[in-house]
């Protein structure tokens, strides 16, 4: 557990985060992503915390798992998910679509479309705490895996994340920093962003901090996903004056086969 300012982010399995956040006048507490209960049930009881909220990015088991074991320590509490996931999500008792609200007294989440690692994938932006929380589409200096959707769907999310305030940090649904960070060293990245994010991960390891938290402003210097259209980028990958989205798509293959 490490507390990032005001969101509590929670290491679950073997490389998943969650995230908490609590106001303290009505008592309401919020979480994103489950991918196991106990790690996040212990947080909830050292600090006396009552779960009001869980919002799921997607289907996946390592983001949905601990819903149920949560649901019961928590009565009252509302799941909320995707409308054109709720077949494979835990029973929901709120469906949301991509432009809904959540309001809730830690701030109003945007529910946002964030197709590409599985269809019916959303995200939640919360202005109020600077924060996205991406699940496994953006990721901090890479993004998911394409299980279901297209290279098409992963750029346009991307694209509409990258229209947040410079100062939101990508809140992701797993630790992958290292391993995308060494394949975002192939593709051209800032010199100077990636030899001081070098030197950074492995403190941050040490003290078990998290890697996630990274502003779009700081990882739009790093993260090839976000860099395509760059003529630098194309370069590197032996495609000058291709398209973005081919570069994107380009990309990501090499990625798989990294
Ligand atoms: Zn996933």
């Amino acid at each position: 557990m490490h507390t990032n300012d005001d969101v509590t982010i929670i290491r679950c399995r073997a490389d998943n985060y969650a995230y908490l956040m609590h106001d303290a006048d009505s008592g309401e507490t919020v979480l994103v992503d489950a991918p196991e209960a106990g790690p996040i049930l212990e947080v909830l009881a050292r600090r006396n915390w009552t779960l009001t909220h869980l919002l799921l990015t997607h289907h996946h088991d390592d983001h949905i798992e601990g819903t149920n074991a949560l649901r019961d320590a928590n009565p009252g509490l509302q799941v909320i998910g995707a409308a054109a996931d709720a077949h494979r999500l835990p029973p929901l008792d709120r469906q949301v679509a991509p432009g809904d609200v959540i309001e809730t007294a830690v701030g109003d989440f945007a529910v946002f479309d964030a197709p590409g690692h599985t269809v019916g994938h959303i995200a939640f932006h919360l202005p109020a705490r600077a924060a996205l929380f991406s699940g496994d589409s953006l990721m901090v200096h890479g993004c998911g895996r394409l299980f279901e959707g297209t290279a098409q769907q992963m750029f346009d999310t991307i694209a509409r994340f990258m229209r947040l305030p410079g100062d939101t940090r990508i809140c992701s649904g797993h630790d992958y920093a290292a391993a995308n960070l060494a394949f975002a060293a192939t593709c051209a990245p800032d010199a100077a962003a990636l030899d001081a994010r070098r030197a950074e991960l492995p403190l941050l390891a040490d003290k078990g901090h998290p890697t996630v938290g990274v502003t779009l402003a700081e990882d739009i210097r790093l993260n090839p996903y976000m860099r395509a259209h760059l003529p630098e980028v194309k370069a590197a990958v032996d495609m000058d004056g291709a398209p973005d989205l081919a570069v994107f798509a380009e990309i990501r293959r090499r990625k798989d086969a990294f």
